[in-house]
């Protein structure tokens, strides 16, 4: 760099004005006329400056113990007036650069910097000051005493060549750690060379060179980014294709049994659009409601329980078994149920296929009764027309005769039981005598009993209510849970049928039990017994449907009352019906009428009529 003479003296001067316009603005207002002229003179100065240097930049640095003017030592430091020194130690400049055309009011903004208590580099850009730049200082005082071997490259690199003083490795490290990217690199170039405009070129290499190599990283982890999002829309691709296809209508639910996706099929079934449906849940649906398991409460219970035990079933078992079948569950990696994907089967077909098999039955059931009704006649006619009875053909009879009541009576379960499941079960309750239902069953199986050697007593306490039940229904209530006494009594056993008052809290019941002395039922049996189908092997193996309790609890609860168990095996066995006494209540007939159950337990007439 070249030096005249009349340059040194500029930059002398120059020092001079500034320093007492950094004295004056803290004694006057910015508009004073002492103030303003400082300021003038300054951008006088300055312009005259940047002409010298042919447009250059002018920087002044304050280095350790010397003060530079674009690198050149000018003054000792001791020399200089403290207003100024003060500007560069208390911001930590180590460097002020003025580019071409600084005007006065950069000027009074660099002097106002002093009374600021932030960043000196903020205050100057909130003023919009571009042509003023300020370079923080990364040096410490010189420690003599500091090991080579613990400075950093960068200062390594400055001592074999740069012209700026060295400070130790770890402080230049403390300095910058703290400093944001470009403000860190800044004031490590700085220490390369004071030169300013040399320190920009470094700065814009470096800022190219991590520009092209941020870049590249980028792209490069872009691209697995992009793969994998290509797999996932063919995926989707894929999936969708496959769901539009099918021929089944397919919904897919969230956790919480939100719809997310449904196939063309699903959206005729449910007669409204995806768009429309999409986030409503499932079981909101009127049209698929019948149709599709509800899966909510299993979906929200956290666990890997067995769905098949949970279903709520929408319609009669048979369809909810459907249904689940054409339910897939969809768990995470933990086995967590996140999701379910359903095929609602017609509804329509399904309807259809249900109230054919309910008139097959009841169809079927009228066909088998009547030819049996004759044959039982027929059967009573020769009885009474057998010679006496000694006559060996008179138990033959008899015996027929038996027969054909214990095909009635299971012809009757089986209809009463598609009776139950189809809804179709009417009660007519009415103040009826709780004692004459007791005897009136009893006397039915009165014939039963004395050709098994077993006897039959009724004992009903004086005074018990009326109860409001259907009476013929009672009847058979009673009917078939002695029946089922005399079926497990071996002969010389003994039947009681009886009626009580409810005591006390339980004074608004009666209590009809049908206690015997027969086979007895082990405890674990106990519970089942009332479930459908179920036969247990507690007795001796005799005839009978598994119906028959189903559906005597059935009639029994969906009448207000209910029915319990006491049983010990070989000790016989007691069934405890308890049914509402009548106090007046409204005689109309009742429909399936749903009795309240403890909340959780799944009742088991709920089993029965598949709810
Ligand atoms: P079924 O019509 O086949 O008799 P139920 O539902 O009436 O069916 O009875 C179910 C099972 O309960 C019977 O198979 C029998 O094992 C048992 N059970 C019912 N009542 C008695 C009883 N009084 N004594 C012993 N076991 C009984």
């Amino acid at each position: 760099m070249t030096e005249v003479p009349d340059q040194k003296l500029l930059w002398f001067n120059f020092l001079k004005i500034f320093t007492r316009a950094l004295v004056q603005i803290n004694l006057y207002k910015p508009d004073h006329p002492q103030v303003r002229q400082a300021l003038i003179e300054g951008e006088a100065l300055l312009v005259q400056i940047a002409d010298s240097l042919n447009g250059g930049d002018f920087s002044i640095t304050l280095d350790n113990d010397k003060l530079l003017i674009n690198s050149t030592p000018l003054l000792a430091s001791d020399k200089l007036p403290n207003s100024l020194k003060n500007l560069f130690t208390k911001f930590r400049i180590q460097t002020i650069t003025f580019a071409k055309g600084v005007s006065g009011d950069d000027l009074l903004a660099l002097c106002q910097v002093q009374a600021f208590k932030g960043d000196a580099k903020d205050f100057l850009k909130e003023r919009g000051v571009e042509k003023i730049s300020l370079n923080e200082s990364v040096y410490a005082k010189v420690d003599g005493a500091q090991p080579q071997a613990a400075m950093a490259p960068a200062e390594q690199a400055q001592q074999a060549g740069a012209p700026a003083a060295q400070g130790p490795a770890e402080k230049v490290a403390d300095k910058i750690s703290g400093l944001a990217l470009e403000t860190a690199l800044s004031a490590v170039v700085s220490r390369a060379t004071p030169d300013a405009a040399e320190q920009r070129r470094i700065l814009e290499i470096l800022a190219a060179k991590f520009k092209a190599e941020i870049e590249a990283s980028v792209n490069k982890a872009l691209e697995g980014i992009r793969g994998e999002k290509k797999k996932v829309e063919n995926d989707m691709v894929r999936a969708e294709s496959v769901m539009t296809s099918m021929a089944d209508g397919v919904v897919v639910v969230d956790r919480n049994g939100n719809i997310l996706m449904m196939n063309p099929q699903a959206e005729a079934i449910s007669g409204r659009p995806l768009a429309e449906l999409s986030g409503k849940k499932i079981m909101d649906l009127s049209q698929l409601e019948s149709q599709v398991v509800s899966l909510a409460k299993e979906i929200r219970s956290d666990s890997k329980t067995d769905i098949s035990k949970e279903l709520e079933k929408g319609g009669s078992p048979e369809l909810a078994e459907t249904v689940k079948k054409a339910t897939a569950i969809i768990q995470n990696e933990e086995g967590k149920i996140v999701g379910t994907v359903s095929i609602p089967t017609d509804a329509a077909k399904l309807k259809q296929v249900e109230q054919m098999q309910q008139e097959f039955i009841a169809n079927m059931t009228h066909e088998l009764r009547s030819p049996l009704t004759s044959i039982k006649a027929a059967l009573e006619l020769m009885s009474r027309d057998a010679s006496g009875p000694g006559d060996p053909s008179r138990g033959i009879l008899n015996t027929a005769i038996r027969n054909t009541e214990r095909l009635n009576s299971i012809i009757t379960d089986i209809l009463d039981f598609s009776k139950l499941q189809s809804g179709k079960l009417v009660f007519h309750p009415e103040n009826t005598s709780a004692v004459e239902t007791a005897k009136e069953a009893a006397e039915a199986m009165r014939a039963w009993t004395t050709s098994k050697g077993v006897s039959l007593t009724v004992r009903a306490e004086p005074g018990v209510p009326f109860i409001y039940a259907d009476r013929r229904r009672m009847v058979q209530v009673l009917i078939n849970l002695i029946s089922n006494s005399i079926k497990f009594t071996p002969q010389g056993g003994s039947i009681e049928v009886s009626a009580d008052a409810g005591k006390d809290a339980l004074d608004g019941f009666v209590f009809f039990s049908v206690r015997d002395t027969g086979c007895g039922i082990n405890k674990e049996d106990q519970g089942k017994i009332f479930e459908k189908f179920v036969q247990v092997a507690a007795g001796e193996k005799v005839g009978g449907t598994g119906l028959g309790l189903a559906i005597t609890k059935a009639m029994v609860v969906m009448q207000g009352g209910r029915i319990t168990l006491d049983s010990e095996p070989g000790r016989g066995s007691t069934f405890r019906v308890s049914m509402p006494v009548y106090r007046g209540q409204a005689e109309q007939p009742v429909f399936e009428q749903v009795p309240e159950e403890t909340p959780g337990e799944k009742s088991w007439w709920q089993k029965i009529l598949g709810r």
